[in-house]
């Protein structure tokens, strides 16, 4: 079995060495082959120096250095698509999370296919960090029906399988367990401990919470509809299309019955105008569900996930 580690770095030079010595002490302990991607992700410090020096020294070190900063959900993309292991744990790089907890993490694995951080005891600012957090959390365990309490912990382990068919965009990484889980994967949480950031600036403000609330919506798009748009589109077109047709139907039969005027009543600019977004609603279902067609089609992109082939197969 093999571990990959995968952690993205940016401007994080003040971290790197304590953050190697800890990680190395940690996973030499643990007996099993191990890897360390560290992915530098644009950094304008000296991070990247100090990466290569301390390659240069250890083979188990792997680096990756991305052209500008992309962000840490690209980061950990890159850190995935470069691993080797059986097992990935993500975490931090800036040593608010611990190392010692990887050990427990990759005990719980045997039983789970992914295990998800909880800092019980977050050592952030309150209200700039853990309230929208704790507001976060409930919000995207409603709506995506999978309980976890802490999504914005990087500090996880996933088989490989579980990455595998995963295309992360925006700041979906804290998605991944919820997204995983309709595939039927095992999901597991632990506490893990928490440090204050003690050296160099954390990367993120509360702007972080409106974009991941967005992503949510995405998430909570793909998981209902994305194989059959017009299941969503069609109802709301079929409705307002409806309504407006026996609006204009009542204001017609009114004007051959009673003969009174209906040009200048705003009943009549309501009708018309619930017929056109009614159009618009089912003919944008229609343009996504031909969307969705291309996607797969153009992707090879199945609609299903196989866990497992029993028997000879294309594997
Ligand atoms: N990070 C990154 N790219 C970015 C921002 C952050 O690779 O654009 C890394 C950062 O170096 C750290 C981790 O992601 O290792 C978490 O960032 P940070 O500590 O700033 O986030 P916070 O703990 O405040 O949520
Ligand atoms: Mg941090």
């Amino acid at each position: 079995m093999t571990v990959s580690v995968v952690i993205p770095l940016y401007n994080e030079e003040e971290n790197v060495r304590e953050l190697h010595g800890r990680l190395k002490a940690v996973l030499d302990a643990i007996g099993t082959d191990y890897e360390v991607l560290f992915i530098d992700d644009g950094s304008t410090d000296s991070t990247l120096t100090l990466l290569q020096d301390i390659q240069a020294r250890d083979n188990r070190i792997i680096v990756l250095s991305l052209r500008r900063n992309f962000g840490q959900t690209a980061a950990f993309a890159a850190g995935f698509d470069y691993s080797r292991g059986d097992i990935i744990v993500t975490m931090d790089g800036d040593l608010q999370n611990d190392p010692n907890d990887i050990p427990k993490l990759i005990e719980m694995m045997k039983d789970n296919d992914l295990v998800s951080g909880w800092r019980k005891k977050r050592k952030d600012p309150f209200l700039s960090r853990r309230l929208p957090s704790i507001m976060a959390n409930w919000l995207i365990s409603k709506v995506t029906g999978v309980n976890l309490h802490d999504y914005g912990c990087s500090l996880k382990a996933y088989k490989r399988d579980v990455i595998k068919n995963l295309k992360l965009y925006g700041e979906m990484h804290r998605f991944i367990p919820a997204v995983a889980s309709w595939y039927g994967v095992r999901i597991a949480e632990v506490e893990t401990t928490h440090h204050p950031r003690l050296r160099g600036k954390s990367k993120y403000g509360i702007s972080r919470t409106v974009r991941v609330v967005l992503d949510l919506i995405t998430v909570k798009f793909l998981q209902s509809f994305s194989t059959k748009p017009l299941q969503f589109f069609g109802p709301v077109g079929l409705f307002s299309g409806a309504l407006g047709f026996f609006i204009s139907l009542y204001l017609a039969l009114g004007k051959i019955f009673t003969g009174r005027e209906i040009g200048g009543r705003p009943l009549l600019l309501l009708g018309a105008l619930l017929i056109i977004v009614g159009i618009q609603f089912i003919g944008m279902g229609l343009l996504g569900e031909m969307m969705v067609r291309v996607y797969h089609e153009t992707q090879k992109k199945p609609i299903y996930v196989i866990k497992k082939v029993i028997g000879p197969g294309k594997q």
